[in-house]
């Protein structure tokens, strides 16, 4: 090994992958370079296609490189190549924002193809699909490589093509509701998903970690919610701290011994007994939509419908609702009538959904800080691949302020100045309301400036690009335009992101290079420090100069919620600046916390989700046998053999084959959807319940959760039974109506919009904040 390369592998990160392998690969494809520019168009198509018989790695990205050169108008560098290599060995690529991970990961998506498996890029929305698979088609096109991409809106017949494809690139929400229809499915023609094989998932701590746990739900209209009205009425007349009390954050509510007695009585029943556990779980939601949600802050009325408004982007959030018992329940405080609140019939959450696919890769900027996690849940490991071109940005220390309003006196005077010298700025807030309120100050103080709010991703997309303009003012949330690139000097053709060619307008980036590049100010610190890290890889890109600073407060919520008893004596300047080293390390110690606190409900949340997994994996391998085979059928001649014997002898053995096949279906659906319904209200619950009583709500919840699930199977084969015997039939065919399947009559999916109390755990590992306290300096 060359010195050289014992030097890097010294200084690699622990635990990262060793590149060193994949170097030589890259080296090699490199000494193929000359040939392969010689091959004609159909010739290089040619050879990748032989790459279908026999793998070799330095040739995949030799002939990968030409065809991006002659396809994209730009010639993948070395560690583009690294990162795709990485990816065809199942990592997760750690590459920083802009060093062109679409093309390192269509290449590899590419690679994976050619090898004979079905790839899905999965991106975090759909307007980063459609561009990643229209501005990546040519390519795969000249690999001899067919593409897809699904969106919301396509319809089954163009999501079945889609996914017919080599690589299908889609949204990971939508590719969950897929499966999730598929998984109700009552014809096996109208399946969408193959079977899964590679993901390679894009922005992938966000998908991984953050979203890990988000529930993508597949509903059906039914007429449950009737008892709203009754509940809301209920607590309408409870006294707020003689019945109720909330906590000093107001995002805790609960009932006072007085309550409760006085609920029983109105009720005529034991509360906390477990055959009430329905009841305890309405009535508690009720009072959080009775004191917690406040009208035109948490949600607006409009057209007659409760409409959320989401806190972190700033805007009425679409497809998104409550949790059903909380967004019934605000329905009926407002004497609404209750949206077809529907009954949940199979949910399940991203990670999940990934961990059915036997190979997974990915990439993002900031990867190393989850490693533990990622390798806890998905058992990935980590390539850190280096930059293009060195990386100049200067990341300065935070600049901490006694208080708030000090703290925004001296962002505006910062921004001013960067803005004078004609320098770009782009700030990230920590929520919409913070972002408002900054976008007023700027233009009290007449500064010209964009606030990212727009309706949907493809505008934010269009304005972020031209965050990079010369003195431009960007104002915007975490995750706003995320996979858009920020170019110096704006970007070359704001109509068409990504399909113009790599060549900039030197001249304005020269300008806004001089003036010293992008200047990213953050308002706060975010909850975790990989969010920081996500804000500031905007600025620096292909060793481009920028900055990157943090204003923060002791009065930030990162500090008051994550470490409230941490007294700061330190002095402050005229401008209510400390400098003061312990007040620095409070801010510090908050995001400690609050990643801490947001990894246990991590695991928390996924000691529910697996068992719940692991049940509905059993109804499903029996669905699958009753979907594509005779299990009906033969069930039905088992359990019922004279009626079965009737049936075929007046209407044919095919009729009656078909509707066992029908009938076992829905009870197994009906069964499931109950089953989850009895979980949803055992998980809440359980915890109301475990509170006083000192138990493990875990421990409880697989106590009750376990036989319910064994007796699962048995009680849908039960009512199969007893509606087989009830049908009737003639020579026309059996006669389903005589069954009673009455199938929702609509279907819709939703991602659950984060409980904004958080869960029932999350209220309870809130005690794990006073212990993660306790840990001195
Ligand atoms: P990332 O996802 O890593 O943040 P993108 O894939 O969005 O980055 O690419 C950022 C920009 O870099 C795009 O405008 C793309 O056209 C450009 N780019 C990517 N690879 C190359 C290359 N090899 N040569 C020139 N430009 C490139
Ligand atoms: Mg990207």
């Amino acid at each position: 090994m060359a010195l050289r390369d014992r030097l890097r592998r010294l200084v690699q990160k622990p635990g990262s992958v060793d590149l060193a392998p994949l170097r030589a690969l890259v080296d090699e494809a490199a000494a193929r370079e000359s040939r392969v520019r010689e091959l004609p168009d159909a010739e290089l198509t040619a050879a990748a296609s032989a790459l279908r018989e026999q793998e070799d790695l330095a040739e995949l990205c030799a002939l990968g490189r030409e065809a991006a050169r002659r396809t994209l108008g730009e010639r993948p560098f070395d560690v583009q190549l690294v990162g795709t290599l990485a990816l065809l060995s199942g990592h997760v690529a750690e590459m920083a924002t802009g060093e062109g991970k679409t093309l390192a990961g269509a290449l590899a998506a590419a690679g994976y193809a050619l090898r004979g498996r079905r790839v899905h890029v999965l991106s975090v929305n759909d307007y980063l699909a459609r561009r990643d698979a229209e501005w990546m088609g040519p390519l795969y096109a000249m690999l001899g490589v067919t593409t897809g991409w699904v969106g919301q809106s396509s319809t089954p017949a163009e999501r079945r093509e889609a996914y017919r494809a080599d690589v299908t690139y889609a949204p990971v929400s939508e590719v969950g509701f897929d499966l999730l229809r598929d998984r109700l499915a009552t014809r096996a023609a109208d399946l969408v998903l193959p079977e899964p094989s590679v993901a390679l998932i894009d922005e992938a701590d966000s998908v991984l970690v953050d979203e890990a746990m988000v529930p993508l739900v597949l509903a059906g209209a039914d007429d449950s919610g009737a008892d709203g009205p009754r509940y809301a009425d209920l607590v309408r007349r409870l006294r707020p701290g003689l019945h109720y009390a909330t906590d000093d954050e107001a995002r805790n509510v609960r009932l006072t011994a007085a309550g409760a007695r006085e609920v029983e009585r109105v009720l005529g029943l034991d509360l906390y007994a477990l055959e009430n556990l329905a009841t305890l779980t309405a009535v508690n939601v009720a009072l959080h939509a009775e004191a917690l949600l406040h009208r035109d802050v948490d949600y607006i009325v409009r057209d007659g419908a409760v409409k959320l408004v989401s806190e972190s982007r700033g805007r009425v959030a679409l497809l998104q609702r409550w949790p059903d018992g909380l967004q019934a329940a605000v329905e009926a405080k407002e004497a609404l009538d209750a949206s077809p609140s529907g009954e949940i019939l199979d949910s399940i959450t991203v990670q999940e959904l990934i961990g059915r696919y036997p190979v997974r890769c990915g990439m993002t900027g900031t990867a190393m800080a989850v490693a533990g996690q990622l390798t806890e849940f998905y058992s990935l490991r980590i390539a850190v691949v280096p930059p293009n071109r060195p990386c100049v940005r200067e990341d300065e220390p935070d600049r901490l302020y006694a208080t708030a309003a000090d703290k925004e006196v001296a962002i505006v005077e910062e921004i001013a100045a960067a803005h004078a010298a004609g320098r770009p700025v782009l700030v990230g807030t920590g929520d919409v309301a913070e972002s408002e309120r900054l976008a007023r100050r700027l233009a009290r103080a007449g500064l010209d400036r964009v606030v990212l709010n727009a309706k949907n991703d493809a505008e934010e997309a269009a304005i972020i690009a031209e965050a990079g303009a010369h003195g431009a003012i960007t104002v915007s949330t975490q995750m706003a335009g995320r996979g858009t690139d920020i170019r110096l000097g704006g970007s070359p053709s704001p109509s068409a992101p990504g399909t113009a060619p790599a060549e900039r307008d030197g001249t304005d980036h020269d300008r806004v290079a001089r003036a010293g590049g992008l200047l990213v100010i953050g308002t706060g610190r975010y909850h975790s420090s990989r969010l920081d890290d996500q804000l500031r890889g905007r600025a620096g890109r292909q060793g481009d100069p920028g900055g990157s600073v943090f204003f923060t407060s002791l009065q930030d919520d990162l500090v008051t919620r994550y470490a409230p008893d941490e007294e700061s004596k330190a002095s402050t300047g005229d401008d209510g600046r400390i400098s003061d080293k312990g007040a620095h390390w409070i801010v510090g110690h908050a995001q400690r916390v609050a990643e801490g606190v947001d990894l246990e409900l991590h695991r928390n949340t996924w000691r529910y989700n697996h068992l719940i997994g692991l049940q509905r994996r059993e109804v499903l391998a029996e669905r699958d046998a009753v979907l594509n085979g005779d299990a009906a059928d033969r069930a039905m001649a088992a359990d019922a053999p004279e009626r079965h014997a009737e049936l075929t002898a007046v209407a044919g053995a095919d009729a009656v084959a078909g509707a066992a096949r029908q009938i076992v279906l829905y009870q197994l659906d009906r069964c499931w959807a109950e089953h989850l319904g009895f979980l949803a209200d055992l998980r809440e619950g359980i915890h109301l319940r475990s509170l006083g009583r000192g138990l493990d709500p875990l421990v409880e919840f697989n106590r009750e959760a376990v036989p319910a699930g064994k007796r699962l199977l048995a009680d849908a084969r039960k009512a199969s039974v007893a509606a087989f015997e009830a049908l009737t039939a003639s020579e026309d065919g059996v006669d389903l109506d005589s069954a009673g399947l009455k199938r929702p009559s609509a279907t819709w999916t939703y991602l659950v919009h984060d409980n904004p109390f958080g869960s029932m755990d999350e209220r309870a590992l809130r005690g794990l904040v006073a212990m993660f306290r306790g840990r001195r300096r």
